[in-house]
């Protein structure tokens, strides 16, 4: 589906940290935190080894906790949800746009002036079995899905009127831009993730950005097993966690992010060669760009075709022909664990579970030759010709 972009300034710059002695929390985390730091002109940047993990942190950081209220996505892939949970605070989740699949910004409004308000407008988004001990709304939890910005103008006035921190999940959009602005560095604190099919790999790792020196200082204490400034080796000051980026990793990311222009235009091209083949096969819809979005930052390459279409069967066809695909996304509230704890029923996000229900995403990588998008798209069209 995928495949990293590694040259050998990556491969010598993981190799020299094996000839030191210092594999973890030394010069390559703090390098790999500058490049941040200069990429998106924030404050502050703290490495950790997953997206998920950095998300957790941001969660901890906005004092999220047991029984709050945080809008979200349900079109996203899971971790964005689940870092709510892990603080047992309640997803309340607003549908998407039907074109971008990002946080419908009307529904935001609604969703937060009706759970402000209280009452019978509030059991409207409240109905559900794990949200009975709620206490107030929070937090907006937005996502940059698919390497496009959410729109943020419109979610940022909802987050001022109501005082709701927001947490920016930019972890498929880096090097992205809304109206000229990097994603990341819209809310509060907004995270990258580097696993190997981002548009930068560490292996595993990720990255927080923020101005907030105050969170900042407590998410470097909550990497570190919950040890603040001044604590030493084996003193806590917080519940912690072991959310290091260990110095291979932040090597490589460091190496990476040196190439990140080179890696994002080769990614862009890739996306160029499939926008031109697929728009002569009809029934097919590339990804739609919009006006907002100064900058994609190619992430997959996801496609939606028409109804007619069955997609899964579709789906095993190109396989069989030697093409990798997967659906995108299957919805966070239908997710096995999710209707267990919440009771969500198909229906409830209708816009969320329609693009989930035609959306497939087709191998990507920056790698990818024109051969290779040529091959594939050759293969969608004679599939979906005998879908007819
Ligand atoms: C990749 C991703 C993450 C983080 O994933 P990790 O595997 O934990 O690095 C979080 N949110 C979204 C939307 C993602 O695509």
């Amino acid at each position: 589906m995928s495949s990293p972009d590694l040259t050998d300034s990556e491969r010598q710059a993981v190799v020299e940290v094996l000839d030191t002695p210092n594999l973890s929390m030394g010069p390559q985390i703090r390098a790999f935190e500058k490049a941040f730091t200069e990429f998106t002109g924030l404050g502050h940047a703290i490495g950790v080894n997953s997206g998920t993990a950095g998300l957790h942190l941001c969660v901890r950081a906005a004092g999220i906790s047991q029984g709050d209220v945080v809008l979200t996505s349900p079109f996203s892939f899971v971790a964005s949800t689940n870092v709510l949970l892990f603080e047992n605070a309640v997803p309340v989740f607003v549908d998407v746009d039907p074109r971008s699949g990002n946080i419908n910004p009307t529904l935001l409004a609604e969703a937060a002036r009706d759970l402000t308000a209280g009452g019978e407008r509030a059991q409207k988004w409240l109905s559900r079995k794990g949200s009975a001990s709620r206490r107030s709304l929070k937090a907006i939890l937005g996502v940059d899905v698919f390497g496009q910005s959410a729109d943020w103008d419109p979610i940022r006035k909802v987050a001022n009127e109501f005082g709701l921190k927001v947490i920016e999940d930019s972890c498929e959009a880096l090097g992205a831009e809304y109206k000229k602005r990097k994603t990341g560095t819209i809310g509060d604190y907004g995270v990258f993730a580097f696993y190997p099919n981002k548009q930068i790999t560490t292996g595993e790792g990720g990255i927080i950005v923020t101005n907030d020196a105050q969170a900042a200082d407590l998410m470097r204490a909550l990497r570190n097993q919950g040890r603040a400034p001044g604590d030493t080796w084996l003193s806590h000051t917080y519940l912690g966690y072991n959310y290091r980026l260990d110095e291979m990793s932040a090597a490589l990311g460091a190496a990476q992010m040196h190439r990140i222009e080179e890696l994002l235009q080769k990614r862009e091209q890739v996306a160029a060669w499939y926008g031109e083949r697929l728009a002569e096969i009809p029934g097919v819809e590339a990804p739609f760009i919009e006006k907002f979005t100064t900058r994609m930052s190619w992430f997959v390459y996801v496609v939606r075709f028409n109804l007619w279409i069955d997609r899964d069967a579709l789906a095993k066809r190109l396989e069989a022909r030697g093409v990798p695909v997967r659906p995108y996304f299957l919805p966070i509230h239908l997710q096995p664990y999710m209707v267990e704890r919440f009771g969500y029923r198909p229906g409830d996000f209708p816009v969320t579970e329609d693009l989930g229900r035609r959306g497939l995403a087709l191998p990507f990588s920056g790698v990818m030759t024109e051969q290779q998008v040529e091959f594939v798209c050759r293969s969608v069209q004679i599939e979906m010709g005998k879908s007819k």
